[in-house]
Formats: structure tokens, C-alpha cells, sequence
């Protein structure tokens, strides 16, 4: 789907915070995008890609940042919306996979019912870094049988080669540092 947004006005739109939420680190701020009626809608059409409705039964979010663009995909796409949260977040029935972070590690889980084998999905989230939260998100996805499309970020920090974590998917980003 075309969009009268560019992709740089969305990269320029990315704040770049500083150390936060530690020393070192530069935080990806996508809040003035969100902010902005026009390019959040234009994000949310560069998202969707060739993507078509009726190609795509359900798009899975990520905690926390990719719910707001997994759930506006999955509404333009008339597809359902899936939620992996972090553990202990879900009330019913859960699978749960955990994943090395830099220090320690988390864990993170999907409704045992969200979807049904088979079902196609699209797995979204804001950021690809390292990969770890979506090999964790997409191995979640396989448990409960559905078919993955496609992992679709805004942005991936391609220096820290979360690609090679997420081989078996088609990864598509807009945004690449
Ligand atoms: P990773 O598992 O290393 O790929 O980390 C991805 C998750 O951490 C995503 O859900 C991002 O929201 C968040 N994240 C990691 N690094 C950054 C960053 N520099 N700026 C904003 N969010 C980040």
C-alpha cells in the first residue's frame, strides 16, 4: 500500500535518547511519531506493505510498544489481534519461552488458545536489537501452530545482528541503524 509518507520523515521523527535506560545505551523514541496523526498513519501503511486484507488471519503484538502497531495493522488489515506479554501479565491459560538478555534473562508468553493451527500471522514489534524478545516471540507462535509470514519492525539496530537469531522468518524493517 502506497503512503505520502517517506520513510526519512519517519526516521526523522525518531528521538534519539541518551543513556537511558542505562548508561550506554541509546533509546529509540517513537513517540513523536505517534504523536504525529499523519506519519503514525503512514508508519502504519509502511507496516502493512504489500500485505493485502484477507492475506493475514491474525497480527501478534509484542509488550509493550508493538500493541500499538500490531493492533493498528491488524484493524486496517481486518485481521484479529494477538498479544505475547510478559510473563505473568495474561489471566487464562499461557505457553511461556524465556531468553537471554544482556543481564540475566526473560520470559515471555501468548494465550494456549489465541490462535488456531495454521492461522497466518504477522509478528510485530517496534525494534529488532539483539533478536532474543523475537526468536523468543516467534518460537511462542510455532508452539501454538500457527504459520508466521513475516516479523515486521519500525526499526532494527543491524549492528547487533538480530537477524542471524531469526533466520527461519522473513524479517522486514523500515528504519535500519
Ligand atoms: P532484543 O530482544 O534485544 O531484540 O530487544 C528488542 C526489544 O527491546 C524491543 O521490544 C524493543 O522495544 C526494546 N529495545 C531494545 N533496544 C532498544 C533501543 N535502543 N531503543 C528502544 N527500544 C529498545
Amino acid at each position: 500500500m502506497t503512503s505520502d509518507v517517506t520513510i526519512d520523515q519517519l526516521r526523522e521523527a525518531i528521538r534519539n535518547v541518551p543513556d537511558f535506560p542505562q548508561p550506554g545505551i541509546q533509546f529509540k523514541d517513537i513517540t513523536p511519531v505517534l504523536a504525529d496523526a499523519g506519519l503514525f498513519r503512514g508508519l502504519v501503511q509502511h507496516l502493512r506493505g504489500d500485505f493485502q486484507a484477507g492475506d493475514v488471519d491474525a497480527v501478534i503484538g509484542i509488550d509493550a510498544r508493538g500493541f500499538i502497531f500490531a493492533a493498528a495493522l491488524a484493524y486496517d488489515l481486518g485481521a484479529a489481534f494477538v498479544p505475547i506479554r510478559k510473563k505473568g501479565k495474561l489471566p487464562y491459560t499461557t505457553y511461556e519461552q524465556s531468553y537471554d538478555l544482556e543481564y540475566g534473562s526473560s520470559t515471555i508468553a501468548i494465550h494456549a488458545d489465541a490462535i488456531g493451527p495454521g492461522q497466518r500471522v504477522l509478528l510485530v514489534d517496534d525494534l529488532l536489537a539483539t533478536g532474543g524478545t523475537a526468536a523468543a516471540a516467534a518460537k511462542l507462535t510455532n508452539r501454538v501452530g500457527a504459520k508466521i509470514l513475516e516479523l515486521t519492525f519500525f526499526i532494527e539496530l543491524s549492528f547487533l545482528q538480530g537477524r542471524n537469531k531469526l533466520t527461519d522468518f522473513p524479517v522486514r524493517s523500515l528504519v535500519t541503524y
